[in-house]
């Protein structure tokens, strides 16, 4: 569904990303981890036409849409819910859900509705609640409800946890999940709160810097020691956290080729480690 190679982001001088490589098959749930700073953000905006990427490639099932504008990566069947929710307090959850549908055919709004009614109740039950009154989950519930109104085939999420609960937080993506698995359509979801992602996703990524230190299934990354110092921005013994994964972005010079993403318990973990040294 979604590929990306070597992919370098950034903001004037600031390298936010950098060769970052990820794919995305159809009906997969995919985690992109990493601390605060880490490159979550930029990588999304970047595959979304948000940001210019400055170097790769990215193809959405086998078109090149490098840089293209996010109107035209929404009619190219992909969708973003950003970090804050950017609902109107005023407007009720029905004409929210509507708003999300304006890329559908008219005649399919209510069948669309109803489904996202099926797979999120509470939704349902609130459908003339003005979003202002709703609760922070269900603000989070309905900004990807309004997303998924248009039945994109990749979704894509920035921090669908932040400032939630950890029971909200593992209701919505066990709805969320659901829905995407039984659609036959594709998550990537960009995620601080590493247990949660790794209780729902297939397959896992992990940022630092900027860069790409750390891929596997979430089924070898829960089990590992790996993932938790890398995320933990200890990228090696010694190297302290503000340098490693908390620190401002990568210069140019420093990000990118040459350091390689390691397979967990794979023998590319003693790479990393020396480019690090
Ligand atoms: P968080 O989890 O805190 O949102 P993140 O992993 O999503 O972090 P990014 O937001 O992608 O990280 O930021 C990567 C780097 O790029 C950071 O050092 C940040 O300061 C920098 N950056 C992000 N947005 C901009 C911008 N608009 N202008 C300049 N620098 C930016």
């Amino acid at each position: 569904m979604l590929e990306v190679s070597d992919l370098t982001a950034g903001y004037g001088d600031i390298i936010g990303v950098s060769g970052l490589s990820l794919r995305v098959d159809p009906g997969e749930v995919v985690a992109l981890l990493g601390a605060n700073g880490a490159g979550k953000t930029t990588s999304l905006s970047a595959i979304f036409g948000l940001v210019k990427p400055r170097q790769g490639r990215i193809t959405v099932d086998g078109t090149v849409t490098t840089g293209w504008s996010p109107r035209r990566m929404g009619r190219a069947g992909c969708a973003l819910v950003p970090e804050g929710r950017g609902l109107f307090p005023s407007m009720t959850v029905e004409e929210h859900l509507r708003l999300g549908a304006f890329l559908a055919p008219r005649g399919a709004w209510s069948s669309a509705l109803e489904e996202i009614f099926h797979y999120f109740p509470r939704l349902g039950e609130r459908r003339r609640q003005v979003a202002g009154t709703l609760s922070g989950g269900e603000q989070q519930m309905l900004t990807l409800g309004r997303a998924l109104m248009s039945r994109p085939r990749l979704l894509m999420v920035d921090e669908l946890s932040l400032g939630l609960a950890p029971i909200v937080i593992g209701q919505l993506y066990g709805e969320l999940t659901r829905l995407v698995r039984e659609r036959g359509s594709s998550l990537l979801v960009v995620e601080q709160h590493a247990p949660m992602a790794l209780r729902h996703a297939d397959r896992v990524y992990v940022l630092e810097a900027g860069v790409l230190t750390l891929e596997g299934t979430a089924e070898e990354l829960r089990s590992g020691e790996a993932l938790h110092r890398a995320y933990l921005g200890l990228g090696d013994a010694g190297r302290p956290a503000a340098e490693a994964g908390r620190g401002p972005a990568v210069p140019a010079a420093v990000g990118g080729r040459g350091r390689e993403a390691s397979r967990v318990g794979g023998p590319e973990l003693s790479r990393r480690r020396r480019v690090y040294s």
